[in-house]
């Protein structure tokens, strides 16, 4: 591309253009709606079509290229709407000129890209100053100065070329001999908004850390996006002097100034699957082996922990997004927490799940990042005095799984506002002038610690998480990891650890000799228990074909779940030889649950139907999570009590901590300290508790809800009588 068109050509040609591409009436649609509408659109390629040079003569010279098309459109506008300020667009850049947001050089500057990405943040749109008057204080005169960047010009002097509007004539001082006044009412301003694109989750891989872009927004392009959005950017790269304490480096910063923006849709670019990949995906998934070998898939160098490995396969594929006729919506994504003691393979799942999901993002709750989890509006250096809508993981996971480590550690912003986003979805953030609802589309997998660092036998599991109760039940499925010795299984972790670490360094000591000093069958055998059945990226696209399946559930399918639901429900009634328990097994939210992971089981096959297998896969996984976490360890459908995920406290728990407040009130008088532990073990035990028992929850009432108070030791009082 070498030729260069001079002014007349340029609008001659966009004339010509304009004229045969029926872009007449295009015009004057938008002059005719204007100011409400003040964009012109152009796909690139009619120009391509029309004339591939001039065409090319966009990526060559894109300012003066759009300034002529500017120029010509004013010059076509019809009769009435003379003054209108049309911009031209171009919209649908080929393919070449897309550039990856980590891949952008110097020799873009001044360039017209493309590229995509995810909106990271958004600053609030307020006016930017685009021609600004200055009056000389010295002679009254008026220069006008055209502002491009963030920091005011002033003019350099008081200009004696030409008159000013009122017809005055400059006195010609320079800057330092006068000074000059802005003058708000005759300058000219455009709505300016900032913008932070990332590089997709999806397009990264290998825990790289995402790169950025600044995008400068302005005009009908403000308040166009919110954080989340996948979108497509077009504009010229253009960079800028870095500032520092205006000290004046020789680095720039770079921008994109964007000239049109284009939203892709929310499933774009999962993987491209090839027609090969496609045909040995369907192959796969008849094999009946299949659910194991996606067991195995995940994470192989972890021994054991099958069960949580076979729920996490299940949140891989997810259920089914249902929409209502009436419009309420049922989210299909399974929510997994696993708590656990320190050193559980915890984190290392995280990682092993978000390297799989097409669109997963790791993120922990500990980080101390602005945006946190979900989203929040700060005033920061980014926003340049405006406030910003920065999103956190939740919502740039949207349509894919968020690992989010150290749940419990998670900042109270985020606390507050997890449970909207894992219900509905969505993250609203109402601060300062931003109000904002955000989409949080995705399966939340959870990691947490238990509240005093290891579990304690001794104290059911939920009162060790130090999670709200009501984000606990939003939880699908919640596994204890725990980490007590057993020579058993110390032993096999172990030897599993040590394969990994020896098939590690063989294949090292291979790649730098050509050979290893392992044994050919052993390093064979190493291989077969360490690696993956499905390699990753064959099991990530396999994931993302799964993912669209849409199965329905089958009589049968359906007649299980019910009877399940049913059976388990009766089973809470009675307790035994049909004495009624006070207490409620499960209710309609895990029956969803069990829906949500039936549907998952058949998408792991393909499936266009859920049969009765599907169910009872699911259910086999529910009652393991049921038996563990509200069955108290134990196993069987008669231990499981639902308020111990859904108010924290198990009701059986709730009458044992009244009777114990009921002794202590009852015995507080009779020493000067309190109610001696003694007397209240003696009471406790004739209403059928054990010594431990009083002991665990007198621990609980002082330590954890301060409902008790003990002066002296061994003698308690209740607080609210002090
Ligand atoms: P957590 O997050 O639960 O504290 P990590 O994921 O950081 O634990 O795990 C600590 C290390 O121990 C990791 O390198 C992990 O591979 C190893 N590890 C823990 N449990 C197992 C296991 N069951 N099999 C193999 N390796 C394990
Ligand atoms: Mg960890």
């Amino acid at each position: 591309m070498s030729e260069e068109y001079s002014r007349e050509v340029l609008g001659a040609k966009w004339e010509e253009f304009f004229s045969d591409f029926r872009y007449v009436p295009r015009i004057k649609a938008v002059a005719d709606a204007y100011p409400d509408k003040r964009s012109l659109c152009v796909p690139f390629v009619d120009i391509d079509r029309y004339d591939s040079d001039f065409g090319a003569y966009l990526f060559h010279r894109p300012r003066t290229m759009l300034a002529a098309g500017e120029k010509q459109i004013r010059e076509m506008l019809p009769t009435g709407s003379e003054g209108a300020e049309i911009t031209l667009r171009i919209i649908d850049l080929p393919e070449d000129r897309h550039v990856d947001i980590r891949n952008i050089r110097s020799k873009h500057q001044g360039r017209f890209i493309a590229v995509t990405g995810l909106v990271k943040r958004v600053t609030e749109v307020r006016p930017r100053i685009l021609d600004a008057v200055f009056e000389c204080m010295r002679c009254g005169h008026q220069t006008i100065v055209q502002q491009e960047e963030t920091m005011l010009r002033e003019p350099l002097e008081c200009s004696k070329e030409s008159p000013d509007e009122n017809g005055i004539i400059g006195c010609g001082r320079a800057a330092g001999s006068t000074s000059f006044k802005l003058v708000y009412e005759r300058s000219t301003y455009i709505d300016a908004q900032k913008i932070e694109l990332q590089e997709l989750p999806e397009e990264m891989k290998g825990g790289a850390q995402p790169q950025s872009l600044t995008i400068q927004a302005e005009d009908d392009l403000t308040g166009d996006v919110q954080p989340g959005d996948r979108v497509k950017m077009n504009g010229i790269l253009r960079s800028k002097l870095r500032d520092i304490t205006r000290q004046r480096t020789t680095l720039f910063d770079i921008y994109l100034e964007l000239n049109a923006t284009e939203q892709l849709e929310p499933e774009y670019k999962e993987l491209a699957i090839s027609p090969e990949d496609a045909a040995k995906i369907k192959e796969m998934a008849a094999d009946e082996r299949i659910y194991a070998k996606i067991v195995q898939s995940i994470s192989p160098t972890i021994y054991g922990l099958d069960v949580e490995k076979e729920a996490l396969a299940l949140q891989l594929f997810g259920g089914i997004h249902k929409e209502m006729p009436d419009g309420t919506k049922i989210r299909g994504d399974i929510h997994v927490l696993l708590v656990g003691d320190p050193g559980t393979a915890k984190s290392q799942l995280l990682r092993y799940i978000t390297d799989l999901t097409p669109r997963g993002i790791y993120a922990s709750g500990k980080s101390s990042t602005g945006a946190g989890l979900t989203a929040t509006a700060i005033k920061d250096e980014f926003g340049e005095g405006r406030w910003t809508l920065e999103a956190g993981a939740l919502v740039l996971s949207d349509k894919g799984i968020a690992a989010i480590d150290e749940l419990d550690k998670m900042n109270d912003q985020d606390r507050s506002s997890m449970h909207e986003a894992m219900e509905q979805q969505t993250i609203s953030v109402a601060k300062a002038g931003i109000t904002a609802t955000l989409q949080a589309r995705c399966a939340v997998l959870g990691a947490a610690n238990p509240k005093f660092g290891r579990f304690d036998p001794n104290v059911s599991i939920v009162e060790q998480i130090n999670l709200p109760a009501t984000l606990l039940s939003r939880f699908d499925l919640i596994f204890p990891i725990s980490d007590i010795p057993d020579q058993n299984r110390d032993a096999m972790v172990a030897s599993h650890i040590l394969k990994s670490h020896l098939l590690g360094e063989a294949l090292i000591q291979k790649k730098q000799k050509g050979s290893t000093s392992v044994s050919d069958e052993q390093f064979e055998s190493i291989r077969a228990s360490v690696v993956p059945a499905i390699e990753p990226e064959l099991l990530r696209k396999y994931v993302s074909t799964a993912r669209q399946v849409t199965p329905v559930m089958t009589p049968e399918a359906m007649e299980v779940l019910k009877s399940y639901y049913l059976s388990v429900r009766r089973g809470g009634g009675t307790q035994g030889g049909g004495e009624r328990r006070a207490s409620v097994p499960i209710t309609a939210r895990q029956l969803e649950a069990y829906i949500r992971l039936s549907e998952a089981s058949a998408k792991i096959r393909l499936s266009e139907t859920i049969t009765a297998e599907d169910a009872e896969r699911a259910k086999r996984i529910f009652r393991e999570y049921m038996n563990r976490v509200i069955g108290l360890g134990r196993e069987g459908e008669q231990f499981w009590d639902v308020d111990r995920v859904e108010t924290g406290i198990p009701q059986s728990q709730r009458d044992e901590i009244m009777a114990i407040k009921e002794i202590i009130r009852d015995l507080q008088g009779t020493t000067v300290h309190g109610a001696p532990i003694a007397d209240i073990l003696e009471k406790a035990k004739a209403r059928g508790m054990s010594e431990e028992r009083v002991g665990e929850l007198i621990s609980m009432l002082q330590n954890r809800s301060g409902d008790i108070l003990s002066r002296k030791s061994n003698h308690y009082s209740l607080a609210e009588m002090a």
